[in-house]
């Protein structure tokens, strides 16, 4: 197989990140590998056999062209600045163009300790890679802008955890791996060049019409600050928590990057918290939008060196963007919402519409996914699926009679409108008890269950005979949920 690798940061980003190499694993054996994926990255696949495909892609055989390679950042880890963090058990291999002409990363992940493992191993367990791979083509499947999976390989070789695991490599695909956290890096240690220089890169990568703003850096925070708003909402609106949403793990793109103990919620509760080590809450369901504000207000302090060597003035530009983040997240708040209730447009009027359904999801413990669905079904007259959700029947009558009251300003039919909610709200998503059975399953060795459970996340709105099993939330005796970082 043949990948046409064009590697823009290689070439011109010397410095920025250290040459690495895989460590070869010894039975490399394909799990999963993602032939839509690759169609869409524009690779030629036909003619390569899987055992081909395992090797490449668990740096068994460096493919032609790439020039593999570990990426420096710092971040802030729950709140406290780490200056040298960095790919560890990551492995940049090149990029490629798609068809399209959209620019992608391919990088491996557990294939071995780099220049930035410290004491890590620079490996993963079967599990993690697993789970990633999962949930983030869920994630794309529900549009969420998120980094892809192409491929997990089984290494052969055992992992030590708390317990010995089967080994995997997971390849990742990412519009670019560049994170707030790279910034900080720079501007930690380097300063003003550095980060002007990465900046620049990145306007060129990703935002290209950036480079003729008046302060390009200044026009860059603002654009990344405009596509976390619209992440984090949209998050909020399909009910995932990522878990560790440290500095690191932010990526300029808008993507979702690094998927460790993320998790969907069942019944909602705001302060909802699945990872093991996240033990205050910081990163709750309910702050994830404030800890976005902290994270932008990082970036924002990475990037002024760049933004005043452009114009001192812009200092005061960059403050004002950090100050604006809380409203331009209720704006794009409003606009999820908006479209999850089958309103046209919602808007600062319809807060109290929208804050007091939280209060009540809460209250009730509602089924936060099903809720939406079901709600969808009454504007087809049928209410049996929302008496199912609620601990009474009426339970949430006052605030359903509210939005009824609502949906008469608009001009569009129930039938319709109902048609229009069901396309933004999920039937499917990754319901932890399956999750955590496919992944059980897989690691003992039947990988039948997972390959289930994708199919059907990877289809999330359309209702399928048979699939009943995936539409409702955990059974009363699991639980409490936890999740953890160790890939
Ligand atoms: P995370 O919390 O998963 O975002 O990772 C934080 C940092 O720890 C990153 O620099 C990772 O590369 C590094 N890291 C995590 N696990 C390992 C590992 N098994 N070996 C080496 N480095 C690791
Ligand atoms: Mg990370």
């Amino acid at each position: 197989m043949n990948i046409a690798f064009d590697n823009s940061f290689h070439s011109t980003m010397e410095g920025f990140y250290a040459p690495a190499e895989a460590a070869p694993p010894s039975a490399p054996r394909m799990l999963m590998f993602n032939h839509a994926l690759a169609v869409r990255l524009g690779l030629d696949v036909a003619g390569t056999d899987n055992a081909e495909l395992a090797r490449l892609f668990s740096g068994a055989e460096l493919p032609a062209g790439a020039d593999p390679l570990a990426l420096a950042y710092a971040g802030h880890q729950f709140g406290h600045f780490s200056p040298q963090l960095g790919d560890g058990r990551a492995l940049l291999l090149g990029e490629v163009v798609a068809p399209d002409g959209a620019r992608f990363d391919i990088q491996l992940k557990g294939s071995g300790p780099t220049a930035f493992s410290r004491n890590g191993d620079g490996k993963a367990a079967i599990g993690p890679v697993l789970r990633e791979y999962l949930v983030s083509e869920a994630m794309a499947a529900l549009g969420v802008p998120t980094t892809r999976s192409l491929a997990a390989v089984a290494t052969g070789d055992r992992v030590q955890r708390e317990r010995a695991h089967p080994g995997a490599v997971l390849t990742r695909v990412a519009s670019s791996h560049i994170r707030v956290g790279t910034f900080q890096f720079f501007a930690a240690h380097f300063g003003a060049e550095h980060v002007v220089q990465l900046s620049d890169y990145a306007i060129r990568r990703h935002f290209p019409e950036l480079a003729d703003a008046p302060n390009p850096h200044l026009a860059l925070l603002d654009r990344v600050i405009g596509l976390q708003c619209a992440l984090i909402a949209h998050w909020a609106g399909v009910g995932f928590i990522h878990g560790v949403m440290n500095t690191d793990n932010v990526a300029i793109s808008g993507e979702t990057i690094d998927y460790g103990p993320c998790a969907f919620m069942d019944r909602f509760s705001v302060n909802t918290v699945f990872s093991s080590i996240d033990a205050n809450g910081r990163y709750s369901y309910g702050r994830q939008p404030q800890i976005m504000h902290w994270n932008m207000a990082r970036l924002a302090e990475a990037l002024l060196p760049a933004i005043h060597a452009v114009d001192p003035a812009g200092v005061e530009g960059a403050k004002e963007l950090v100050e604006g983040v809380p409203d331009r997240f209720r704006l794009a708040w409003f606009a999820r919402m908006g479209a999850k209730l089958g309103l046209a447009k919602a808007d600062q009027a319809d807060s109290e519409l929208i804050d007091s359904l939280f209060v009540e999801l809460e209250r009730h413990g509602v089924d936060f996914t099903g809720f939406f669905r079901a709600l969808a079904m009454l504007l087809r007259g049928d209410g049996a699926p929302m008496d199912a959700l609620l601990p009474q029947p009426d339970a949430m009558a006052p605030w359903i009679a509210g939005w009824w009251a609502r949906l008469e300003s608009e001009p569009v039919g129930p039938i319709e409108r109902a048609a229009a909610m069901d396309a933004v709200n999920p039937l499917y998503i990754p319901r932890n008890h399956q999750v955590e059975a496919a992944l059980a399953a897989a690691e003992a060795g039947d990988m039948a269950p997972w390959l289930r459970l994708l199919d059907v996340v990877q289809h999330p709105y359309v209702e399928r005979p048979g699939w009943e099993e995936f539409a409702g939330p955990a059974p009363d005796d699991f639980g409490p949920y936890t999740t953890f970082c160790g890939t």
